[in-house]
């Protein structure tokens, strides 16, 4: 409850002397840990304008960034902070521009390695969400499937024009996220082979971008034509986050750590030490190359971080935790009908359990609970007596049982 005597904040009921501030209303105080919390939820439900900040006070910490990605995001601790710090590090050197100060800082673009369906893009998009900015994704095998490469990369350009209702100014300070960079290695290590020049070629076009450049984008996609008027975009100040699953990158860690365990290995861990099973966490730019992305890429996107894969824990989380968990859209949902929906602990087990049996990980969650649910989302707001439904173990059973698996496996 809060409390309203002197000496303490009227939001919180902490007493002064355990905050660094309170400042007085006319007839209440408020500290300022309350003040915070009440800034960060401003920013979070603020109208969907692009505010970028300029300048350094009003840039969020990284601590608080993560706060706010932990909200959203489950577990991937690592990843969580090293993008909070990246992305604060970021909107400081954009703040610092304007000082003629001749240390430049260079730009933190961000790469991230982990299996599909671990969190990469949700990261990227919730950070967009907490800063504000326009925000596009590109799929980076898209860009191999086209002969025209140079026009293609410039069509992620298009994408993030539009998410900034044709804005240049927030546009230009906004977050890409290039989703499978991993697909665009070069097949061998060894540069001389040029049967697999396409990936390398994307590399090449993609460095531009990410360098900082001006591009003169087409506003509506598609190929360039004369009649369409060109829309010049700086990417100098474009933050771009990208992820991959590298599959078989692990191998590449697993041998670089054999070579290097002489005691201690480039990542200073003891071979001993060593956890087999999460080799990810080991990545280091090197492996990056050694995959086959070019050097000037990887140079390019100097923040390496992981993710973990997500075990029957980390899905069980999901399913209830985030602020917009599945279960509590689904909450909402039914309450719009005037019913209350809960789930048993089991049933919610029965469901982690089927996503991973078919290997549907996080994604498949959303199908297994909309499957079961179906029945009852289709009869009961007719039912005006009906105002709850409980999901049960052997409900859940009996409902998933119905459907078609295959339909399952096509959803994600
Ligand atoms: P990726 O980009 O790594 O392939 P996504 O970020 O697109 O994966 O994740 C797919 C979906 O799975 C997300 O929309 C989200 O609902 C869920 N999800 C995946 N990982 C997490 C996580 N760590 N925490 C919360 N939800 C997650």
């Amino acid at each position: 409850m809060a409390k309203k005597e002197k000496g303490h904040c009227s939001f919180c009921g902490r007493p002064e002397h355990e905050t660094n501030i309170l400042v007085s209303g006319i007839d209440s105080q408020i500290c300022n840990f309350c003040i915070e919390q009440a800034n960060l939820i401003l920013k979070e439900e603020s109208a969907e304008s692009f505010d970028v900040p300029h300048e350094q006070a009003s840039i969020l910490k990284p601590i608080e960034i993560k706060t706010f990605l932990d909200k959203y995001v489950i577990g991937q601790e690592d990843a969580k902070k090293v993008l909070s710090v990246a992305v604060y590090n970021h909107y400081k050197r954009i703040a610092q521009e304007d000082d003629n100060n001749e240390v430049e800082i260079e730009k933190s673009n961000i790469i991230l390695v982990g299996e599909t369906g671990t969190g990469k893009t949700l990261l990227a998009k919730t950070i967009s969400r907490l800063l504000h900015v326009p925000f596009a994704i590109a799929d980076a095998t898209v860009l191999t499937e086209a002969g025209y490469v140079g026009e293609d990369v410039e069509s992620i350009l298009t994408r993030l024009l539009q998410a900034a209702d044709y804005n240049v100014a927030a546009a230009e300070k906004g977050i890409i996220f290039i989703d499978e960079i991993d697909k665009i290695a070069r097949k061998s290590d060894n540069p001389s082979i040029t049967r697999d020049v396409s990936g390398e070629g994307v590399q090449q076009a993609l460095l531009k971008l990410l360098e900082g450049t001006a591009v003169n984008v087409p506003p509506q996609g598609g190929r360039k034509h004369p009649e369409q008027k060109m829309i010049s975009v700086d990417t100098k100040n474009i933050l771009f986050i990208s992820g991959g699953a590298f599959h078989g990158i692990d191998r590449i860690i697993a041998s670089r750590l054999r070579t290097n365990v002489v005691g201690y290995s480039f990542s200073g861990v003891k071979d001993e030490n060593i956890d087999r099973k999460r080799l990810l966490q080991y990545i280091a730019p090197g492996d990056l190359k050694n995959f086959g992305l070019i050097p000037e890429i990887v140079g390019r996107l100097p923040v390496l971080s992981y993710l973990d894969p997500l075990d029957k824990s980390a899905l069980k989380r999901i399913l209830t935790e985030p602020k917009n968990a599945i279960t509590k859209q689904f909450e909402k949902l039914f309450n719009m009908d005037g019913i209350k929906l809960k789930f048993d602990e089991d049933a919610l087990e029965f469901v982690v359990d089927k996503s991973d049996e078919f290997k549907l990980g996080a994604r498949g969650l959303r199908s297994i609970i909309e499957a079961i649910l179906v029945d009852a989302m289709f009869e009961l707001p007719s039912k005006k007596r009906t105002k709850q439904l409980h999901v049960t173990l052997p409900y859940a059973k009996e409902k998933f049982g119905k459907t078609s698996l295959s339909i399952l496996r096509t959803a994600v």
